[in-house]
Protein backbone atom coordinates (compact mmCIF):
# COMPACT_ATOMS: atom_id res chain seq x y z
CA UNK A 1 0.00 0.00 0.00
CA UNK A 2 2.78 2.23 -0.43
CA UNK A 3 1.23 3.90 -3.38
CA UNK A 4 -2.11 4.54 -1.09
CA UNK A 5 0.11 6.12 1.80
CA UNK A 6 1.77 8.30 -1.00
CA UNK A 7 -1.76 9.68 -1.60
CA UNK A 8 -2.48 10.52 2.10
CA UNK A 9 0.52 11.95 2.65
CA UNK A 10 -0.29 13.99 -0.56
CA UNK A 11 -3.68 14.60 0.67
CA UNK A 12 -2.12 15.64 3.94
CA UNK A 13 0.15 18.06 2.01
CA UNK A 14 -2.99 19.46 0.15
CA UNK A 15 -4.39 20.32 3.62
CA UNK A 16 -1.20 22.58 4.24
CA UNK A 17 -0.41 23.82 1.06
CA UNK A 18 -3.61 25.24 -0.39
CA UNK A 19 -6.93 24.32 1.77
CA UNK A 20 -7.44 26.58 4.70
CA UNK A 21 -9.48 29.25 5.49
CA UNK A 22 -7.08 32.35 6.48
CA UNK A 23 -7.95 32.41 10.35
CA UNK A 24 -6.83 28.69 10.54
CA UNK A 25 -3.15 29.35 8.66
CA UNK A 26 -1.15 29.87 11.87
CA UNK A 27 -2.26 26.43 13.27
CA UNK A 28 -1.21 24.89 9.65
CA UNK A 29 2.01 25.82 9.30
CA UNK A 30 2.62 24.87 12.73
CA UNK A 31 1.11 21.54 12.07
CA UNK A 32 3.31 21.30 8.55
CA UNK A 33 6.30 21.59 11.10
CA UNK A 34 5.32 18.52 13.16
CA UNK A 35 5.12 16.02 11.56
CA UNK A 36 6.90 16.77 8.11
CA UNK A 37 9.69 13.96 7.29
CA UNK A 38 12.05 14.82 4.66
CA UNK A 39 14.94 12.34 4.56
CA UNK A 40 17.63 14.68 2.24
CA UNK A 41 19.07 12.00 0.22
CA UNK A 42 15.95 11.43 -1.47
CA UNK A 43 15.98 15.55 -2.16
CA UNK A 44 19.29 15.24 -3.49
CA UNK A 45 18.12 11.78 -5.97
CA UNK A 46 15.31 13.77 -7.22
CA UNK A 47 14.18 14.14 -10.41
CA UNK A 48 13.86 18.15 -11.26
CA UNK A 49 10.20 17.14 -11.83
CA UNK A 50 9.84 16.75 -8.26
CA UNK A 51 12.06 19.63 -6.97
CA UNK A 52 9.67 22.20 -8.84
CA UNK A 53 7.07 20.37 -7.71
CA UNK A 54 8.39 21.29 -4.28
CA UNK A 55 9.08 24.50 -4.93
CA UNK A 56 5.87 25.19 -6.72
CA UNK A 57 4.34 23.93 -3.57
CA UNK A 58 6.22 26.16 -1.02
CA UNK A 59 5.09 29.16 -3.13
CA UNK A 60 1.39 28.11 -3.27
CA UNK A 61 1.35 27.19 0.81
CA UNK A 62 2.92 30.67 1.03
CA UNK A 63 0.25 32.36 -0.94
CA UNK A 64 -2.28 30.73 1.37
CA UNK A 65 -1.07 31.33 4.24
CA UNK A 66 -0.10 35.21 3.55
CA UNK A 67 -2.39 36.51 1.02
CA UNK A 68 -1.76 38.78 -0.18
CA UNK A 69 1.78 39.01 -0.80
CA UNK A 70 4.41 39.99 -3.53
CA UNK A 71 6.91 37.83 -5.37
CA UNK A 72 9.50 39.33 -3.14
CA UNK A 73 7.83 38.39 -0.19
CA UNK A 74 7.75 34.54 -1.37
CA UNK A 75 11.46 35.07 -2.49
CA UNK A 76 12.18 36.50 1.19
CA UNK A 77 10.34 34.11 3.23
CA UNK A 78 11.09 31.15 0.88
CA UNK A 79 14.91 31.80 0.42
CA UNK A 80 14.25 30.59 -3.09
CA UNK A 81 15.58 33.01 -5.77
CA UNK A 82 13.34 35.36 -7.55
CA UNK A 83 14.02 33.93 -10.66
CA UNK A 84 12.99 30.53 -9.66
CA UNK A 85 9.91 32.10 -8.01
CA UNK A 86 8.41 34.03 -11.09
CA UNK A 87 8.23 30.93 -13.13
CA UNK A 88 6.30 29.08 -10.36
CA UNK A 89 4.08 32.18 -10.07
CA UNK A 90 3.94 32.42 -13.79
CA UNK A 91 2.98 28.41 -14.03
CA UNK A 92 0.39 28.79 -10.99
CA UNK A 93 -1.66 31.51 -13.10
CA UNK A 94 -1.56 29.63 -15.96
CA UNK A 95 -2.98 26.68 -14.05
CA UNK A 96 -5.83 28.55 -12.54
CA UNK A 97 -4.27 28.22 -9.06
CA UNK A 98 -3.35 31.95 -7.83
CA UNK A 99 -4.50 35.44 -9.30
CA UNK A 100 -3.18 38.32 -9.44
CA UNK A 101 -4.65 41.54 -7.20
CA UNK A 102 -3.80 44.51 -6.06
CA UNK A 103 -0.89 46.83 -6.44
CA UNK A 104 0.73 47.48 -3.45
CA UNK A 105 2.09 50.85 -2.77
CA UNK A 106 5.47 51.22 -1.14
CA UNK A 107 7.85 53.20 0.17
CA UNK A 108 10.12 54.59 -2.84
CA UNK A 109 7.90 54.45 -5.50
CA UNK A 110 7.48 50.32 -5.72
CA UNK A 111 3.87 49.24 -6.62
CA UNK A 112 4.66 45.21 -6.63
CA UNK A 113 1.47 43.40 -7.97
CA UNK A 114 0.12 41.22 -5.34
CA UNK A 115 -0.83 37.79 -5.50
CA UNK A 116 -3.94 35.81 -4.22
CA UNK A 117 -5.47 31.81 -4.31
CA UNK A 118 -7.62 32.03 -7.05
CA UNK A 119 -11.22 32.18 -5.38
CA UNK A 120 -13.02 30.89 -8.27
CA UNK A 121 -11.22 27.46 -7.89
CA UNK A 122 -13.77 24.92 -6.43
CA UNK A 123 -14.08 21.35 -5.59
CA UNK A 124 -17.86 19.84 -4.93
CA UNK A 125 -17.32 17.81 -1.50
CA UNK A 126 -20.13 14.83 -0.55
CA UNK A 127 -20.43 13.35 3.02
CA UNK A 128 -21.99 10.22 2.52
CA UNK A 129 -24.43 8.74 5.70
CA UNK A 130 -26.12 6.08 5.23
CA UNK A 131 -29.78 7.22 4.74
CA UNK A 132 -28.60 11.00 3.47
CA UNK A 133 -25.14 12.75 1.60
CA UNK A 134 -24.32 16.15 2.22
CA UNK A 135 -23.08 18.07 -0.95
CA UNK A 136 -20.99 21.15 -0.59
CA UNK A 137 -19.38 23.70 -2.65
CA UNK A 138 -16.04 24.59 -1.37
CA UNK A 139 -13.31 26.88 -2.13
CA UNK A 140 -9.65 26.60 -3.07
CA UNK A 141 -9.46 28.53 1.15
CA UNK A 142 -11.60 25.51 2.34
CA UNK A 143 -14.88 27.82 2.66
CA UNK A 144 -18.29 26.09 2.08
CA UNK A 145 -19.91 28.14 -0.71
CA UNK A 146 -23.55 25.83 -0.67
CA UNK A 147 -24.49 23.12 1.23
CA UNK A 148 -27.42 20.58 0.34
CA UNK A 149 -29.09 17.24 1.73
CA UNK A 150 -30.32 14.72 -0.43
CA UNK A 151 -31.46 11.22 1.04
CA UNK A 152 -30.15 8.28 0.14
CA UNK A 153 -32.21 4.82 -0.07
CA UNK A 154 -30.66 1.07 -0.39
CA UNK A 155 -30.70 1.41 -3.94
CA UNK A 156 -27.20 2.67 -4.95
CA UNK A 157 -28.15 3.89 -8.72
CA UNK A 158 -31.03 5.90 -7.43
CA UNK A 159 -29.46 7.32 -4.87
CA UNK A 160 -26.38 8.20 -6.81
CA UNK A 161 -28.97 10.03 -9.47
CA UNK A 162 -29.85 11.96 -6.53
CA UNK A 163 -26.13 13.25 -5.66
CA UNK A 164 -25.16 13.58 -9.50
CA UNK A 165 -28.42 15.93 -10.06
CA UNK A 166 -27.88 17.94 -6.89
CA UNK A 167 -23.90 18.34 -7.91
CA UNK A 168 -25.61 19.36 -11.38
CA UNK A 169 -27.86 21.46 -9.84
CA UNK A 170 -24.70 23.28 -7.72
CA UNK A 171 -22.89 23.88 -11.36
CA UNK A 172 -25.50 25.88 -12.55
CA UNK A 173 -26.04 27.61 -10.01
CA UNK A 174 -21.93 28.43 -9.86
CA UNK A 175 -21.27 29.36 -13.21
CA UNK A 176 -18.12 30.44 -14.10
CA UNK A 177 -16.70 29.01 -11.08
CA UNK A 178 -13.76 26.56 -12.18
CA UNK A 179 -14.99 22.68 -10.48
CA UNK A 180 -11.97 20.78 -10.50
CA UNK A 181 -14.01 17.80 -9.61
CA UNK A 182 -15.33 15.87 -6.78
CA UNK A 183 -14.70 14.20 -3.57
CA UNK A 184 -16.17 12.21 -1.89
CA UNK A 185 -16.13 11.06 1.96
CA UNK A 186 -17.56 7.85 2.24
CA UNK A 187 -18.96 5.61 5.55
CA UNK A 188 -17.11 2.91 4.33
CA UNK A 189 -13.68 1.56 2.72
CA UNK A 190 -12.45 2.30 -0.70
CA UNK A 191 -9.78 0.22 -1.84
CA UNK A 192 -7.03 2.61 -3.57
CA UNK A 193 -5.94 -0.47 -6.23
CA UNK A 194 -9.09 -1.33 -7.37
CA UNK A 195 -10.92 2.07 -7.08
CA UNK A 196 -13.90 0.26 -6.09
CA UNK A 197 -15.89 0.65 -2.50
CA UNK A 198 -14.25 -2.72 -0.66
CA UNK A 199 -16.73 -2.10 2.84
CA UNK A 200 -19.63 -0.26 3.55
CA UNK A 201 -21.79 -2.45 5.67
CA UNK A 202 -24.04 0.25 7.11
CA UNK A 203 -24.91 1.50 3.15
CA UNK A 204 -25.66 -1.42 1.91
CA UNK A 205 -24.41 -0.48 -1.46
CA UNK A 206 -22.77 -4.07 -2.75
CA UNK A 207 -20.40 -3.55 -5.55
CA UNK A 208 -21.27 -1.13 -7.01
CA UNK A 209 -19.33 1.59 -8.56
CA UNK A 210 -19.96 5.11 -7.32
CA UNK A 211 -17.07 6.22 -8.53
CA UNK A 212 -17.19 5.85 -12.46
CA UNK A 213 -21.13 6.03 -12.18
CA UNK A 214 -20.56 10.45 -10.69
CA UNK A 215 -17.46 10.29 -13.40
CA UNK A 216 -19.70 9.37 -16.16
CA UNK A 217 -22.82 10.91 -15.20
CA UNK A 218 -21.35 14.65 -14.32
CA UNK A 219 -18.38 14.54 -16.40
CA UNK A 220 -16.00 15.66 -13.27
CA UNK A 221 -12.77 13.60 -11.94
CA UNK A 222 -13.98 11.84 -8.06
CA UNK A 223 -11.37 10.93 -5.86
CA UNK A 224 -12.69 8.99 -2.77
CA UNK A 225 -12.17 8.22 0.70
CA UNK A 226 -13.52 6.89 4.25
CA UNK A 227 -15.15 9.70 6.15
CA UNK A 228 -12.86 8.77 9.44
CA UNK A 229 -9.33 9.16 6.86
CA UNK A 230 -11.05 12.42 5.43
CA UNK A 231 -12.36 13.88 8.67
CA UNK A 232 -8.54 13.12 10.30
CA UNK A 233 -6.83 14.86 7.42
CA UNK A 234 -8.79 18.11 7.86
CA UNK A 235 -7.99 18.25 11.67
CA UNK A 236 -4.37 17.68 10.67
CA UNK A 237 -4.93 21.02 8.82
CA UNK A 238 -7.56 22.94 11.01
CA UNK A 239 -7.77 21.61 14.04
CA UNK A 240 -5.18 20.81 17.04
CA UNK A 241 -2.85 18.29 16.35
CA UNK A 242 0.18 20.74 16.63
CA UNK A 243 3.10 18.34 17.51
CA UNK A 244 1.42 15.45 17.78
CA UNK A 245 2.74 12.23 15.92
CA UNK A 246 -0.04 9.36 17.02
CA UNK A 247 -3.19 10.14 16.87
CA UNK A 248 -6.89 8.31 15.66
CA UNK A 249 -9.83 9.99 14.83
CA UNK A 250 -13.08 7.96 15.40
CA UNK A 251 -16.71 8.89 14.26
CA UNK A 252 -19.55 8.32 15.80
CA UNK A 253 -22.80 8.25 13.99
CA UNK A 254 -24.52 5.42 12.21
CA UNK A 255 -21.59 3.15 12.73
CA UNK A 256 -17.96 3.99 13.67
CA UNK A 257 -14.94 4.35 12.32
CA UNK A 258 -11.64 5.21 12.44
CA UNK A 259 -8.40 7.76 10.98
CA UNK A 260 -4.84 6.64 11.80
CA UNK A 261 -1.86 8.56 12.06
CA UNK A 262 1.14 6.74 13.50
CA UNK A 263 4.27 8.27 13.62
CA UNK A 264 3.82 10.85 11.58
CA UNK A 265 1.85 9.17 8.46
CA UNK A 266 -1.42 8.48 7.84
CA UNK A 267 -2.27 4.97 7.67
CA UNK A 268 -4.40 3.02 5.03
CA UNK A 269 -3.20 -0.25 4.87
CA UNK A 270 -3.38 -3.36 2.55
CA UNK A 271 -7.02 -2.88 0.39
CA UNK A 272 -7.24 0.69 2.18
CA UNK A 273 -8.94 -1.08 5.39
CA UNK A 274 -6.82 -0.13 8.19
CA UNK A 275 -8.91 1.53 11.02
CA UNK A 276 -11.84 -0.69 10.93
CA UNK A 277 -11.54 -0.84 15.14
CA UNK A 278 -15.74 -0.56 14.57
CA UNK A 279 -15.74 -3.95 13.49
CA UNK A 280 -13.83 -5.38 16.76
CA UNK A 281 -15.55 -7.67 18.43
CA UNK A 282 -16.42 -7.13 22.08
CA UNK A 283 -18.93 -9.42 22.77
CA UNK A 284 -18.62 -12.89 20.81
CA UNK A 285 -22.43 -13.68 21.70
CA UNK A 286 -23.84 -10.27 21.08
CA UNK A 287 -25.98 -8.60 18.35
CA UNK A 288 -25.89 -9.27 14.93
CA UNK A 289 -23.76 -6.46 13.50
CA UNK A 290 -24.48 -5.38 9.68
CA UNK A 291 -20.92 -6.42 8.71
CA UNK A 292 -22.25 -10.28 9.50
CA UNK A 293 -20.41 -10.24 12.90
CA UNK A 294 -22.08 -10.56 16.51
CA UNK A 295 -21.20 -7.86 19.05
CA UNK A 296 -18.77 -5.57 17.16
CA UNK A 297 -18.04 -2.38 18.63
CA UNK A 298 -20.51 -0.29 16.58
CA UNK A 299 -23.33 -2.64 17.63
CA UNK A 300 -22.74 -1.49 21.23
CA UNK A 301 -21.29 2.32 20.83
CA UNK A 302 -22.87 4.02 18.00
CA UNK A 303 -25.80 6.47 17.98
CA UNK A 304 -27.85 3.46 16.71
CA UNK A 305 -26.95 1.63 19.92
CA UNK A 306 -28.25 4.69 21.29
CA UNK A 307 -31.53 4.92 19.99
CA UNK A 308 -31.85 0.92 21.41
CA UNK A 309 -31.04 1.64 24.34
CA UNK A 310 -33.42 4.33 24.72
CA UNK A 311 -36.27 2.15 23.64
CA UNK A 312 -35.47 -1.21 25.94
CA UNK A 313 -36.07 1.85 28.41
CA UNK A 314 -39.15 3.20 26.73
CA UNK A 315 -40.82 0.24 24.69
CA UNK A 316 -43.65 1.74 23.63
CA UNK A 317 -42.62 5.28 22.37
CA UNK A 318 -42.50 5.47 18.64
CA UNK A 319 -39.05 6.15 16.55
CA UNK A 320 -36.78 8.72 17.90
CA UNK A 321 -33.91 10.41 16.16
CA UNK A 322 -30.55 10.64 18.00
CA UNK A 323 -31.30 14.34 18.00
CA UNK A 324 -34.37 14.15 19.78
CA UNK A 325 -32.64 11.61 22.25
CA UNK A 326 -30.05 14.36 22.72
CA UNK A 327 -32.93 17.18 23.46
CA UNK A 328 -34.88 15.08 26.07
CA UNK A 329 -31.53 14.38 27.77
CA UNK A 330 -30.86 17.94 28.21
CA UNK A 331 -35.19 18.28 29.25
CA UNK A 332 -33.88 15.58 32.19
CA UNK A 333 -35.48 12.71 30.41
CA UNK A 334 -33.46 9.97 33.04
CA UNK A 335 -34.21 7.29 29.85
CA UNK A 336 -32.51 9.31 27.54
CA UNK A 337 -29.66 10.25 30.22
CA UNK A 338 -29.34 6.61 30.85
CA UNK A 339 -28.91 5.55 27.22
CA UNK A 340 -26.42 8.18 26.18
CA UNK A 341 -24.84 7.05 29.29
CA UNK A 342 -24.14 3.51 28.23
CA UNK A 343 -23.53 4.57 24.96
CA UNK A 344 -20.77 6.51 26.45
CA UNK A 345 -19.35 3.64 28.50
CA UNK A 346 -19.35 1.95 25.75
CA UNK A 347 -17.41 4.32 23.14
CA UNK A 348 -14.90 4.29 26.40
CA UNK A 349 -14.90 0.68 25.95
CA UNK A 350 -13.79 0.14 22.96
CA UNK A 351 -11.10 2.41 22.61
CA UNK A 352 -9.24 -0.34 24.68
CA UNK A 353 -8.11 -2.31 21.10
CA UNK A 354 -6.81 1.50 20.06
CA UNK A 355 -4.66 2.12 22.36
CA UNK A 356 -3.14 -0.78 23.13
CA UNK A 357 -2.30 -1.63 19.40
CA UNK A 358 -1.51 2.11 18.14
CA UNK A 359 -0.54 4.00 21.29
CA UNK A 360 -1.98 7.44 19.97
CA UNK A 361 -1.10 10.70 22.50
CA UNK A 362 -4.49 11.96 21.53
CA UNK A 363 -8.20 10.31 20.48
CA UNK A 364 -10.26 12.41 18.62
CA UNK A 365 -13.78 12.17 18.38
CA UNK A 366 -15.93 13.20 15.81
CA UNK A 367 -20.33 13.24 15.03
CA UNK A 368 -23.23 14.27 16.79
CA UNK A 369 -22.16 13.15 20.28
CA UNK A 370 -19.49 15.90 20.71
CA UNK A 371 -22.64 18.36 20.91
CA UNK A 372 -23.20 16.61 24.13
CA UNK A 373 -19.75 16.86 25.35
CA UNK A 374 -20.05 17.26 28.88
CA UNK A 375 -22.17 13.27 29.21
CA UNK A 376 -19.21 11.69 26.56
CA UNK A 377 -16.54 13.43 27.24
CA UNK A 378 -15.56 12.63 31.35
CA UNK A 379 -16.78 8.71 30.71
CA UNK A 380 -14.78 8.28 27.88
CA UNK A 381 -11.76 9.99 29.59
CA UNK A 382 -12.31 7.52 32.65
CA UNK A 383 -12.19 4.56 30.09
CA UNK A 384 -9.00 5.91 27.99
CA UNK A 385 -7.59 6.20 31.83
CA UNK A 386 -8.21 2.67 32.89
CA UNK A 387 -7.65 0.80 29.71
CA UNK A 388 -3.84 2.22 29.48
CA UNK A 389 -1.45 -0.13 29.78
CA UNK A 390 1.77 2.04 30.84
CA UNK A 391 2.51 6.07 30.67
CA UNK A 392 0.49 8.46 29.93
CA UNK A 393 -3.23 7.81 29.19
CA UNK A 394 -4.17 8.90 25.63
CA UNK A 395 -5.80 12.47 25.58
CA UNK A 396 -9.77 12.96 24.39
CA UNK A 397 -10.64 15.29 22.19
CA UNK A 398 -14.33 16.54 20.69
CA UNK A 399 -14.13 17.66 17.47
CA UNK A 400 -16.88 20.27 16.93
CA UNK A 401 -17.08 20.70 13.20
CA UNK A 402 -17.46 17.21 12.30
CA UNK A 403 -19.22 17.34 9.55
CA UNK A 404 -17.30 20.29 7.99
CA UNK A 405 -13.89 18.75 8.42
CA UNK A 406 -15.36 15.93 6.68
CA UNK A 407 -16.34 17.95 3.47
CA UNK A 408 -13.35 19.87 3.76
CA UNK A 409 -11.27 16.43 4.23
CA UNK A 410 -13.39 15.24 0.89
CA UNK A 411 -12.55 18.42 -1.22
CA UNK A 412 -9.18 18.44 -0.03
CA UNK A 413 -9.10 14.87 -1.70
CA UNK A 414 -9.20 16.44 -5.18
CA UNK A 415 -6.99 19.14 -4.63
CA UNK A 416 -3.98 16.99 -3.58
CA UNK A 417 -3.92 15.04 -6.69
CA UNK A 418 -2.19 18.25 -8.41
CA UNK A 419 0.45 18.53 -5.69
CA UNK A 420 3.94 16.00 -5.57
CA UNK A 421 4.84 15.57 -2.02
CA UNK A 422 5.47 18.06 1.12
CA UNK A 423 8.73 19.31 1.77
CA UNK A 424 9.81 20.65 5.04
CA UNK A 425 12.20 22.92 3.20
CA UNK A 426 13.12 24.35 -0.18
CA UNK A 427 15.07 22.02 -2.61
CA UNK A 428 17.54 25.22 -2.30
CA UNK A 429 18.15 25.27 1.03
CA UNK A 430 18.04 21.47 0.95
CA UNK A 431 20.79 20.84 -1.37
CA UNK A 432 22.99 23.39 0.61
CA UNK A 433 23.11 21.20 3.40
CA UNK A 434 22.49 17.90 1.81
CA UNK A 435 25.85 16.99 2.56
CA UNK A 436 25.42 16.16 6.37
CA UNK A 437 22.82 13.91 5.51
CA UNK A 438 20.89 14.17 8.27
CA UNK A 439 16.83 13.29 8.48
CA UNK A 440 15.08 16.87 8.78
CA UNK A 441 12.07 16.28 11.10
ZN1 LIG B 1 -19.30 -5.44 12.46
Amino acid sequence: MLRALSEMENACALHRSAFASREDSVQVRQNQKAIRHLDLTDVQLASSETARGINRNIVLELIRANQPLSRADISRRSGLQRSTVSQIVEQLIRENWVREGAVASLARGRHPTLLGLNEDLMVIAVDIHPRQATVAMVDLNGRLLSRSVVPLTSNPAASTRLITDCVQRMRIDFQGKSIEGVGVSLPGRFDPTTQRMIFAPNLHWSDFDLRGTIESETGLSVSMENAATACLLAELLFGRLNGVRDAVLVTVSEGIGAGVFANGQVITGHHGMAGEFGHVSLDPAGILCACGRKGCWETVASCEAARRYYHELQPNTGTITFHELLNKAEEGDQSAVQALAKQAHQIGRGLGPIISGLSPRVILVAGDITSAWHRFGPVIEEEAKALSLAGEAPQILPTHDGDIARLRGAAALVFQRRFVREPSQTVEQSANRSKSRKRII
